[in-house]
C-alpha cells in the first residue's frame, strides 16, 4: 500500500477533517463540572460513532466517572495503541474569551489561520489527527496499514480516577506492542519531538510545631523555639552551594546522561538565555556542571512550592508561632524510588529537629519517572517519519513535567509509549482563547499517515 496518495488524499480532504474536529468541539465535555456530564457521554457517543463509520469495532465502556471508549481496527501487522482525551477543562474566566469558547472558529492570524476553541489544542485537535490519519488510509486503501486501537479516557483534565482500575480491569483488551499519544507538543515549530523519557513526582508537605500555643515574642522571644526558624534552617539545608540536593541517597539510582542523547540534546541548540529572558530571569540555577536541557529532562530537583507560618496579614505582629508548614516537591528521573526518597525525606528532618520540636508529614503522589526502551524499530521508524514530513529532524526529546498515562502503560500494561504532539507553546491550553493552528492539524495528521506507514514496514 503505497503513501503518497495517502497524503494527497489528506490535503484534499482537510476542509472536511476540519468540519469534523469543528463539530467534536461544539460539545462542552467539561469533566470536572457535574453540570456538563451528559456532554462528556455525547462526546464518548461522537467518537464511537465517528469510529464506527470508518470501520472500527468501537464501543463505550462505562467507568464511576465518564465513559471509556475503546476501538479496535483487527488486521495483520504491528499493534499500536493510540490514546487520547476527548474532555476539557473548564472554561472561565468566559470574559477573557473572543467568543463563544464552544463555538469554534477559523480565524486568520500574523502566524497563519488557527482553529479557535476549548480543547481545539487539548486535546481533541490532536486526537482527531489520529482519527483523520486511519481514515485516509481506509479512504485510499481500504485498510490499515497496521493493526490499530485507539482509547479514549473523557477525566484527563480531572484526575483520572477511574483510569487506572480501568487499566487493570481491561489489561487484556488495552495492551498492544506499542502506545502512542498524543498531548504533547513539537519541540520548536519546525521540529517534531517524541518524548523518550518523563519526570515523576513526589509531594510532602511539612508541619513543624515547637510551643503548645501562640507566644508573644517580647515575653518568649529569646527563651522559646520559634518552629519557622527551625522549619527555614531544614529547608536551606536541602541543597548545598553548586545546587545539588543533600537528601542522603537522592543521587543513588539517577543515571549519567547516555552519550547518544547528549550528541541528540545538544544539536537542539537549546538557547537558555532565550527560555530564561521570557520568565525574566538569565542564569541556570542547577549544577553547574549540567547542560540546562539535563536540569529540566534529565536531573532530579526539590523544590519548596509554599511555606507558611506565623502572622501574614497586613500590618505587623509580634507573634512567636506555634507551627511553621511547608509544601515541598521532588521531581525524580531515572530508577529514583518516591519512596525511598520520602523515607530519606523524613529522616533527614527528623534529624535536624531541635528539643522540644515536633514535626508531622502528609504525602501527596508518590510516582517514579518513565524512561521509553527506545530499541523498539518502531522509535526510529516514527523518527524517520517525523523527519519526512517537518522543516528538521525530528528528535528524541525529555520532558520535565510528569505524564502519568505513559508510567500507567509501562507498569500495568508493560507498553513502552511513543509520545508524539503537535501542539505549540502558544497554544493557550486551559486558557481562554485556546487555539490550534491548522497547519498543525493538517501536519499533524500527515505525520501520522507517515509513521504508521513506517512502522508497518
Ligand atoms: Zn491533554
Amino acid at each position: 500500500m503505497s503513501l503518497a496518495p495517502v497524503l494527497t488524499h489528506i490535503d484534499n480532504d482537510l476542509p472536511k477533517a476540519t468540519a469534523r474536529l469543528m463539530e467534536l468541539l461544539r460539545i462542552p465535555s467539561i469533566s470536572t463540572d457535574p453540570a456538563y456530564k451528559a456532554n462528556c457521554d455525547t462526546a464518548a457517543d461522537w467518537l464511537v460513532a465517528d469510529l464506527l463509520s470508518i470501520g472500527f469495532k468501537a464501543a463505550k465502556h462505562p467507568t464511576p466517572g465518564h465513559p471509556m471508549v475503546i476501538a479496535h481496527s483487527g488486521g495483520e501487522g504491528l499493534h499500536v495503541m493510540f490514546y487520547g482525551h476527548y474532555d476539557v477543562q473548564p472554561v472561565d474566566p468566559l470574559n477573557l474569551w473572543d467568543h463563544d469558547p464552544f463555538d469554534p472558529q477559523l480565524q486568520d492570524t500574523p502566524k497563519g489561520r488557527v482553529i479557535r476553541a476549548r480543547g481545539s489544542s487539548d486535546d481533541k485537535g490532536q486526537l482527531m489527527t489520529f482519527i483523520e490519519a486511519c481514515r485516509a488510509w481506509k479512504a485510499v486503501h481500504g485498510n490499515l496499514p497496521a493493526n490499530i486501537s485507539l482509547f479514549f479516557e473523557g477525566e484527563e483534565e480531572s484526575g483520572s480516577p477511574s483510569l487506572v482500575p480501568f487499566m487493570q480491569e481491561n489489561a487484556q483488551e488495552l495492551t498492544a506492542d506499542i502506545a502512542l499519544i498524543c498531548d504533547t507538543g513539537l519541540y520548536d515549530e519546525n521540529t517534531p519531538a517524541i518524548i523518550t523519557q518523563l519526570r515523576g513526582l513526589l509531594g510532602e508537605e511539612i508541619t513543624i510545631t515547637g510551643p503548645n500555643k501562640d507566644l508573644h515574642s517580647g515575653m518568649y522571644g529569646g527563651l522559646a523555639i520559634n518552629p519557622i526558624r527551625v522549619l527555614t534552617r531544614i529547608i536551606a539545608a536541602l541543597h548545598d552551594d553548586t545546587g545539588r540536593v543533600t537528601v542522603p541517597g537522592f543521587y543513588d539510582d539517577v543515571p549519567e546522561l547516555s552519550d547518544d542523547l547528549a550528541a541528540a540534546w545538544d544539536a537542539l541548540g537549546f538557547d537558555e538565555k532565550a527560555f530564561l529572558a521570557e520568565v525574566g530571569l538569565s542564569e541556570p540555577a542547577g549544577e553547574k556542571s549540567r547542560r540546562p536541557l539535563e536540569m529540566i529532562w534529565s536531573q532530579p530537583t526539590c523544590e519548596v512550592n509554599g511555606i507558611w507560618g506565623g502572622y501574614t496579614g497586613d500590618g505587623f505582629k509580634t507573634v512567636l508561632p506555634a507551627k511553621a508548614h511547608a509544601k515541598i516537591s521532588f521531581r525524580l528521573v531515572g530508577q529514583q524510588d518516591p519512596h525511598k526518597i520520602r523515607d530519606s525525606f523524613r529522616k533527614l528532618v527528623q534529624d535536624m529537629l531541635p528539643p522540644d520540636c515536633t514535626v508531622s508529614f502528609s504525602g501527596h503522589g508518590a510516582s517514579p519517572a518513565s524512561q521509553m526502551t527506545t530499541t523498539h524499530p518502531a522509535f526510529d521508524q516514527a523518527r524517520t517519519a517525523l523527519s519526512d514530513e517537518w522543516p528538521n529532524p525530528a528528535a528524541f526529546v525529555g520532558s520535565g513535567g510528569s505524564i502519568p498515562i505513559a508510567g500507567h502503560f509501562k507498569e500495568i500494561l508493560n507498553m513502552d509509549t511513543m509520545l508524539i504532539g503537535f501542539a505549540k507553546d502558544d497554544d493557550a491550553i486551559h486558557s481562554p482563547n485556546e487555539k490550534y493552528d491548522l497547519s498543525s492539524f493538517h501536519k499533524g495528521i500527515r505525520s501520522w499517515a507517515r509513521i504508521l506507514d513506517a512502522i508497518s514496514k
